[in-house]
């Protein structure tokens, strides 16, 4: 029975993993026939600056509606264009987007955008990004660079050099997904930073008894080494107090809004103007 049932499990996961290379050689030729700049669409999230209820900040996040595949989720297509030079155009493609949207929300608001390890590292990003910013005349400082733990970590030495290299020419850098990677905070107190995002699983746990811890280790040893922190994922209420209790400046998430097509984020972001997010505030059209 028990050889029986052994056989199966080895049947089932062959057939998961062939269906998986197939998920992805399928997105990799979509990617290859597209024309991304067209497809390719943006969506963007409000960071909250939680003593005033204000947008201090947008996360650009990227969609892509495939004529052939629909829709595909981010993490799924942006991990097969990373084994390609395709990452490098939906980079780019966004950050022209993103920088579109920024231009019309005030010079206090700040733009972030993700990047793979491979922007990072990339002599043609970086001139790219100084370009984008001679050709709109944005203040190179609203602009943040998002970079996980996990692309960092994947060559530390160089890792550090790019970053500083961007600051150089006045952007700033963000560590995102903060604490699920596997770098010492020693390394991390040497890396060139800004700012470090914590990841959204020590938000969530915020709801557990006693699971608040690792989100008040970070939120301090960040102050500690003079970085400011964000916290991403935050849905409840209860996180966000916990979180502003600890001292944290900064959160994202859907207990504040989605992320919003441009023209819903205008809107919303005019609207807070008006009357700041409050935790007692009636759901605006931001669900
Ligand atoms: P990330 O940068 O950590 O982005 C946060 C993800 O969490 C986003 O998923 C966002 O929609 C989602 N999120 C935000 N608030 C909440 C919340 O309260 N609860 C929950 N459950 N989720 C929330 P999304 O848009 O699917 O993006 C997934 C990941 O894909 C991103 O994680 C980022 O690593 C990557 N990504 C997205 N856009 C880009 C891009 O333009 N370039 C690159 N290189 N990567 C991107
Ligand atoms: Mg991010
Ligand atoms: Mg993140
Ligand atoms: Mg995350």
């Amino acid at each position: 029975h028990a050889k029986h049932n052994n056989g199966g499990g080895v049947c089932v996961f062959t057939a998961a993993l062939e269906t998986a290379v197939r998920a992805d050689r399928a997105i990799e030729l979509a990617l290859q026939g597209s024309t991304l700049e067209d497809e390719l669409d943006i969506v963007l999230q409000p960071i909250v600056e939680l003593d005033s209820g204000r947008m201090s900040a947008v996360e650009v996040l990227v969609r892509w509606n495939s004529p052939v595949l629909g829709d595909v989720s981010a993490t799924e297509f942006i991990a097969v264009a990373e084994r390609s030079t395709a990452i490098h155009s939906i980079t780019r493609a966004v950050i022209r987007k993103g920088l579109q949207a920024a231009l019309q929300l005030p010079d206090m608001v700040a733009i972030s955008f993700n990047i793979s390890a491979c922007d990072l590292t990339s002599a043609t990003t970086l001139a790219f990004i100084r370009r984008e910013i001679e050709r709109t005349g944005i203040n190179p400082s609203r602009i943040w660079l998002e970079v996980t733990e996990t692309a960092v970590m994947a060559n530390a030495e160089v890792a550090a050099e790019a970053l500083q290299a961007f600051r150089d020419i006045g952007v700033r850098v963000a560590l995102d997904d903060f604490g699920t990677g596997y770098s010492s905070l020693g390394y991390v107190q040497r890396l060139p930073l800004d700012k470090v995002k914590i990841d959204r699983s020590f938000v969530t746990a915020i709801d557990q008894p006693g699971g608040d811890t690792i989100a008040r280790a970070i939120i301090t040893f960040c102050h500690t080494i003079g970085l400011r922190c964000v916290a991403e994922g935050v849905e409840t209420a209860r996180q966000r107090s916990m979180l502003v209790e600890a001292g944290c400046k900064h959160a994202q998430g859907y207990l504040f809004s989605r992320p919003l097509a441009v023209e819903d984020l205008l809107s919303l972001h005019a609207q807070w103007e008006q009357h700041p997010w409050r935790v007692d505030s009636p759901q605006r059209g931001a669900a």
